[in-house]
């Protein structure tokens, strides 16, 4: 057998971007600290990016996530600093000659709308939102997709019920109940973190002999200030079961000599992991947004 070249082409996909609160964010992390990493508006929020994946080959697009889009009201927008009102993640596809209906496969890691929010229409004045991606089947983890259908009161503002609804009616959603879909070829397989939210789902791509895999990290890991171990967010779940869910995924990427997907990283979308000598993990082979990679 000859040396595999390369299978996919991966291209980051950037789509609305939001500021949350910088506190929120970065969990028991002082502001001292952590405003020094990213520095904060006079509101205290924080930029971060919602970018997506999208992995190529002959047979077929699949993207790995849509972001927060722009389905949300005025006033959500204002609330979350979403400022773009046009559907960004939309715009970036066209610019890799992609239309929405070009689609095949999206695999949501959960539902919450920062992630889920570009599956609808932009906010219109007059029309309710509808589900974009016509042609696509829509990948969703059982346990994830359970938490959406019944969220606990903690988390409950972060799901679209619209979504799930539309997600039904479309006959095109596929709930994932195992670390394999048929819809994908071999080289896909999920792992399934609980920390940040139940039956997080994450895509690790196999790639070719050289590269290693990649790991879509989703928000158990949204970017490179949180691949320090105790660096947590307020919005998870569980801090300590994603402490010791995240040390499982680094040492995993440095053991395959893997690179994690960061979706909420302002400037990083891609890395290699390496531990120092104190035990300390950190990001390194940094990569910004990317066209067109040949793993
Ligand atoms: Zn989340």
């Amino acid at each position: 057998m000859g040396k595999r070249i390369f299978m996919y082409y991966l291209t980051s996909i950037v789509g609305n971007s939001q500021k949350l609160d910088g506190g929120a964010m970065f969990g028991n992390v002082p502001k001292v600290v952590w405003s020094k990493w990213i520095k904060p508006d006079e509101s205290n929020r924080i930029l971060l990016s919602c970018r997506a994946l999208l992995i190529q080959n002959s047979t077929k697009n699949v993207l790995l996530e849509t972001g927060i889009g722009a389905f949300f009201n005025p006033s959500l927008k204002e609330r979350y600093g979403v400022d773009e009102s046009k559907h960004v993640l939309l715009e970036s596809l066209h610019h890799q000659g992609l239309s929405e209906e070009d689609i095949d496969i999206i695999i949501l890691s959960h539902l919450h709308f920062d992630h889920a929010g570009g599956l609808l229409s932009a906010w219109s004045d007059n029309e309710s939102p509808t589900l974009l991606f016509p042609n696509a089947k829509y990948l969703v983890g059982k346990v994830a997709w359970e938490r959406a259908c019944y969220p606990h009161p903690r988390d409950k503002a972060s799901f679209i019920p619209k979504l799930n609804e539309l997600l039904e009616a479309s006959g095109r959603l596929v709930i994932i109940d195992s670390d394999r879909c048929g819809l994908l070829d071999d080289n896909y397989r999920f792992i399934f973190t609980n920390g940040h939210t139940p039956g997080l789902m994450h895509t690790v791509i196999r790639a070719g002999d050289d590269e290693g895999s990649i790991i879509f990290a989703s928000d158990l890991i949204p970017g490179t200030n949180w691949v320090h171990l105790p660096v947590s967010m307020g919005y998870d779940r569980s801090p300590e079961l994603l402490i010791d869910e995240k040390k499982e995924m680094l040492e995993l990427a440095i053991k395959q000599n893997g690179r994690l997907f960061y979706t909420h990283d302002p400037h990083i979308a891609l890395s290699r992991i390496v531990q120092e000598e104190n035990g300390k993990f950190i990001a390194v082979d940094e990569m910004r947004d990317f066209k067109r990679l040949e793993v």
